[in-house]
């Protein structure tokens, strides 16, 4: 990882947001990496979970925010369960959704899909996606 840090990125407001939402001291994380070896999500995530609490160590919430990890996580608790430290990554996953759901962005236009797929799509992948995609 390529990481730049400026005077006042540790513990920045956005990594002190992403600790009260979540609950959790992202200073507690140690890269053991047991949360990375036993996600089911990680061949599809951008950064890895362990990746994502060295990066909120080093202040870097925006580029976290800018992959597609926290949106990839399938809230499994896998990780939370076999982390050593006893940090629930589930719930700092759930805590970057937030502060990206909370700044009223959608994130899908249904119109932009096409009729015939649109028609195609389960009912319930729809109401998945608004749910999970806009303010
Ligand atoms: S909760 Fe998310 S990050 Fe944790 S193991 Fe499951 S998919 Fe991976
Ligand atoms: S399992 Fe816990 S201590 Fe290990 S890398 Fe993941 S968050 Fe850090």
């Amino acid at each position: 990882m390529d990481i730049k840090l400026k005077a006042g990125d540790i513990r920045n407001d956005l990594v002190k947001r992403v600790e009260e939402l979540s609950g959790q001291n992202v200073f507690s994380c140690y890269q053991c990496g047991k949360c990375s070896a036993g996600c089911p999500s990680v061949p599809f995530m951008e950064l890895l979970p362990n990746q994502v609490m060295r990066l909120l160590q080093f202040g870097q919430v925006e580029r976290i925010l800018q992959s597609n990890t926290h949106w990839v996580c399938a809230s499994c608790f896998v990780c939370s369960t076999r982390c050593p430290k006893g940090i629930d990554i589930a719930a700092i996953m759930e805590a970057l959704r937030q502060i990206e759901l909370r700044k009223n962005q959608d994130r899908i236009n249904i119109w932009s899909i096409d009729a015939k797929k649109r028609e195609e799509l389960p009912a319930i992948a729809i109401v998945s996606a608004y749910r999970k995609l806009t303010a």
